[in-house]
């Protein structure tokens, strides 16, 4: 054999650069399922469930053009359970004199394939993804000798240069961002007329897969079941992009201005729900771009706003290739950075919803059941909380990376910790996302439906979040007040009165202490056996 083709989880591309030379008649492509990738963090079942779907419908897409392959089911009885384990014996079975792959999007999974390359002396050749914008190269070109990186700059060096939404040299409109237009709440009426999501019905591979989920990683977290309910996501190239053509005609009007609104029992509203998408590559991100441009730009009834397009655009061509740029360039230290020095487990009731707290039951519920919540959601109540109270950002960040169905390293990682815990030190983000419950109050009704009071950070019914926001702007006053961006916070905290900050102590102090003790439901074993994993593998780094 010539080439045996590496193809990932998360690289179901057949235009991906690994494909370019592929000779069927001398090379063969190996595709293998491993628990590893569902364990090395406790992956939720939506998450396990939707990657193992879109492989063996990518696998079937091989079958079928009569590819050679070397498919190996985590059923399989000989299967060695990691992906080195299994390259290891694909080699020796095969013997091929190369190895060949479209870049992987994680460090670890990049490093123990080459490992396996280098332990059994066959070249390993890494082909550039086209799947993006940029290169981690050209990222770490646009960062030299900056201190701090913002988005800001890098989103207007692509649009440049890619030519996207430009009026010559100017951008379009004459202006680059309209983030100002991009921050409505829905007001006291709410969401009115949400486009129902596109979701799938489970084919028989797909029913085949959630079943074996539920038997095999049945105290995983989250649920999935065989109906367009339980299980909705798209597993295929074409899946997907009805679900990007659904999004241009019913969702993208309002998603700039409703971008951050968030609303009880209302998981998708204008979003695109393409991550996951994306992140398998059964779309590229070029391809979205352009298409988000060319409806645009071809409307005939002025329905998308300017601010709209240039909104969602901004976050693929902005953020998604920034994030992997700060992947890139700093991995692997990156994964434990702690610059606020945050200590304690992740609360238990991450894992079932089980709190009394509206906002956060609302966003971790809908995530363990669809495995979905969007930007604001994770950003602003599960992130915001994890901050505030000061979750160890490692463990903040396996949570994350355990239950999207979007969740990839490359793109979880500099969420969490630059974006979302403040634990770069200010590398992503020059400010933290630090805010009280008023902030959650403002953009959703969740607190109207919450026995608490986001206006009050003492006695019976202070909100959680505003003791914990005032709690971790004492805790942090030295170093936040050197911050510009942090003057007004800081200068409020500092009108408090010394009996007040210490009521505001006592009471974020009591309220660790309950979560702490909180009894599980509805399933202490699951929970316990995690929270001992949790630990143990605390202890062992
Ligand atoms: C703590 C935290 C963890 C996150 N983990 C992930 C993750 O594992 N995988 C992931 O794809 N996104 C992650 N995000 C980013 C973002 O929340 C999701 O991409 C988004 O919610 C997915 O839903 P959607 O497809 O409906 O996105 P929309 O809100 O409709 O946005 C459109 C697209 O833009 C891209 N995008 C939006 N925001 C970001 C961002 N901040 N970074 C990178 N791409 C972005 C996504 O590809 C998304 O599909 C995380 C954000 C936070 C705060
Ligand atoms: S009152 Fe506080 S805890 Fe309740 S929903 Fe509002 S922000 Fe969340």
């Amino acid at each position: 054999m010539r080439h045996l083709l590496l193809v990932l989880g998360d690289q179901l591309d057949r235009e991906a650069s690994g494909f370019d030379d592929f000779d069927p008649r001398q090379d063969v492509v190996w595709m293998t399922e491993v628990a590893e990738e569902s364990e090395h963090v406790w992956s939720s079942k939506q998450r396990i469930a939707l990657f193992l779907s879109a492989m063996r419908h990518f696998r079937d897409r091989l079958i079928k053009e009569k590819i050679p392959l070397h498919y190996i089911a985590i059923d399989d009885p000989d299967n060695a359970g990691s992906l080195a384990a299994e390259l290891t014996r694909a080699i020796a079975q095969l013997h091929p004199q190369k190895l060949v792959m479209t870049a992987p999007g994680d460090w670890r999974v990049l490093k123990s394939l080459q490992q396996v390359a280098q332990d059994h002396q066959v070249p390993l050749e890494i082909r550039e993804d086209r799947h993006f914008f940029s290169t981690p190269r050209e990222f770490a070109e646009h960062a030299r000798g900056r201190k701090q990186l913002r988005l800001e700059y890098w989103v207007r060096e692509l649009r440049v240069r890619h030519n996207i939404l430009m009026d010559g040299k100017a951008p379009l409109g004459g202006q680059w961002n309209f983030d100002q237009e991009n921050r409505e709440s829905f007001g006291k009426e709410g969401p009115k007329d949400i486009p129902p999501p596109k979701r799938f019905t489970p084919d028989d591979t797909t029913k085949e897969v959630i079943e074996l989920v539920n038997r095999r990683f049945k105290t995983h977290p989250g649920q999935v079941s065989a109906t367009a309910e339980g299980f909705g996501w798209p597993v295929t190239r074409e899946e997907a992009l009805l679900v990007l053509e659904d999004f241009l005609k019913h969702r993208l009007p309002l998603f700039g201005r409703y971008q951050d609104a968030m609303w009880t029992h209302q998981p998708w509203l204008f979003h695109a729900h393409l991550a996951s998408s994306l992140n398998l590559k059964l779309l590229s991100a070029k391809e979205v771009v352009h298409a988000a441009e060319a409806a645009f730009l071809n409307q005939a009834a002025d329905e998308i706003p300017l601010a709209a397009v240039e909104g969602f655009i901004r976050q693929i061509l902005g953020w998604r290739e920034y994030v992997r740029g700060i992947y890139w360039t700093q991995m692997p230290g990156y994964l434990d950075r702690n610059a606020l020095g945050a200590q304690e487990p992740l609360p238990a009731f991450f894992w079932t919803a089980n709190t009394e707290m509206t906002c956060l039951r609302e966003a971790l519920s809908q995530t363990l059941e669809l495995g979905y919540a969007h930007h604001i959601q994770r950003l602003m109540v599960t992130g915001l909380y994890c901050l505030l109270y000061g979750v160890s950002p490692r463990q903040v960040h396996e949570w994350y990376l355990s239950v999207y169905v979007d969740a990839v390293e490359w793109v979880e990682l500099p969420n969490t910790i630059g974006m979302s815990q403040a634990a770069d030190g200010g590398l992503m983000a020059s400010k933290p996302y630090a805010a009280s419950g008023q902030y959650i109050r403002r953009m959703s009704n969740y607190c109207q439906n919450c026995r608490f009071d986001p206006s009050k950070s003492v006695g019976e019914n202070a909100c959680p979040m505003t003791t914990l926001y005032w709690d971790f702007l004492s805790r942090h006053e030295e170093s936040l007040a050197k911050n510009p961006r942090m003057v007004m916070q800081i200068r409020n905290l500092r009108r408090l009165a010394p009996d007040q900050r210490k009521a505001i102590q006592d009471a974020a102090r009591n309220h660790r202490e309950t979560v702490k003790t909180l009894k599980i439901e509805p399933n202490p074993d699951q929970i316990t056996a995690k929270v001992r994993t949790t630990t143990t593998q605390r202890r062992a780094r």
